[in-house]
């Protein structure tokens, strides 16, 4: 059995798909293993390490692919990137699958089993492999601390000889996975602290992490969460009610940080330019969804905007702005994955095409697009 982890081809990323940590767990599976020359360069781990854990350096992505039985990556692997890969090879990465028909049929015609791993399902065997929440973790503290990095005043309460500074007020919309993080952390830095979210669950864990609860919770909200635990889309009813809610808070705060998805779906919009021009100048707002069309209308992607004085922070791939972390996170998420489609007696691959986990994840097999949600619509 042989594992290539390729370097990353989009210049945005800066994770890398295994460490030194689990390639010697690889290696105990009984796999060899190939790094692509320079892979975790820009997450703090040179070829050397990678070679200490027992890896082979491979000088091209080519070579790192020749024979290779599994493929690792973090972002889905583009057009032409796979040339030379093994037919039949699993190619495991975050595939953001959804509107990518082109991209998947690629993957499709490349004949390799393709595999998502944030289409995970959230079920506690699973847990150790949802790179949806380390990764969203992640993301949730970097958030804070890029807010505080733009914001000009001090998070916590002082009383110094030359005066009181008040504690920074911070909203957080949405309280999912990063939204509970960033919660904790600007709790710890001091601000004051509220959020909101349209699913009745969020309400307990804000309050247990110190944040106060602000929400419409109307019939609707009591409904807002599906089976799966997530959000909703709510109706258009119940946006304008959240709207008003929302308008009237924000104008009091210094800092907002929005996290709010929808799977599958574009972010829903939450604060709107009016919303932004009601703050004093110096605050800031982090939107998190911005890759996914940003949960506020002013954000841009890539960009820290100014907007009368409010800095809009739209940074892409904010785990990948703690890289080293996210990156052994990341990769203890596949790694915990593929152990289950490796028999440990024979340490050889051996994928049960009907485990949930493998049929929840798996995209394309034998150069077809094989899972039900992204079946092509022609
Ligand atoms: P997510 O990233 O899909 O969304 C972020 C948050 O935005 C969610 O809390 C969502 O309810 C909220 N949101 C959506 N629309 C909104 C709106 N209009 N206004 C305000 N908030 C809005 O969510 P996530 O972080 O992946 O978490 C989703 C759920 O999954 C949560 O219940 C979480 O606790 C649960 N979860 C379970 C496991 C597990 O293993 N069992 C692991 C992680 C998360």
């Amino acid at each position: 059995m042989r594992i290539a982890v390729l370097s990353e081809t989009d210049r945005a990323e800066t994770r890398v798909a295994a460490t030194p940590d689990t390639v010697k767990k690889y290696k105990a599976l009984g796999a060899d293993v190939a790094v692509q020359a320079g892979a975790g360069a820009q997450a703090g781990v040179p070829d050397q390490d990678f070679e200490a854990a027992g890896a082979t350096i491979a000088a091209s992505a080519a070579e790192a692919l020749r024979d290779a039985d599994v493929v690792l990556k973090v972002r889905r692997p583009a057009e032409g990137e796979l040339t030379g890969a093994k037919s039949g090879a699993l190619v495991i990465a975050i595939m953001d699958p959804y509107g990518q028909e082109a991209a998947l049929k690629s993957l499709a015609d490349a004949d390799v089993a393709a595999f998502a791993m944030e289409l995970m399902p959230r079920i506690t065997r699973a847990q150790v492999m949802d790179v949806l929440s380390s990764q969203a973790n992640l993301a949730g503290y970097r958030a804070v601390i890029d807010a505080v990095a733009e914001y000009g005043r001090a998070m916590p309460m002082m009383m110094t000889a030359a005066g009181t500074v008040p504690a920074a007020r911070v909203f957080v919309m949405g309280a999912g996975v990063a939204g509970l993080q960033a919660i904790a952390t600007a709790r710890r830095l001091g601000a004051v602290v509220t959020a909101t979210d349209v699913r009745p669950a969020a309400k307990e864990q804000v309050e247990s992490l110190g944040g106060k609860f602000v929400a419409v919770e109307d019939e609707e909200f009591k409904q807002a969460e599906t089976a799966g635990g997530y959000a909703k889309e709510m109706s258009a009813e119940y946006r304008a009610k959240q709207a008003e809610l929302v308008a009237s808070h924000i104008a009091k705060q210094d800092i907002v940080i929005t996290t709010a998805l929808i799977p599958g779906r574009p972010a829903p919009k939450l604060v709107t330019r009016e919303m932004v021009e009601s703050m004093k100048p110096g605050s800031v707002i982090v939107d998190l969804a911005v890759e996914r069309g940003g949960n506020c209308e002013v954000a841009q992607p890539g960009q820290v905007v100014d907007h009368n004085g409010v800095k809009i922070v739209g940074h892409l791939n904010v785990p990948g702005r703690l890289a080293a972390t996210a990156s052994s996170l990341y990769a203890k998420n596949l790694y915990a994955f593929v152990e289950t489609l490796v028999d440990k007696e024979t340490k050889t691959l051996a994928v049960k095409w009907d485990d949930e986990l493998v049929k929840a994840t798996c995209l394309t097999r034998q150069g077809a697009i094989v899972h039900t949600a992204f079946q092509p619509t022609v």
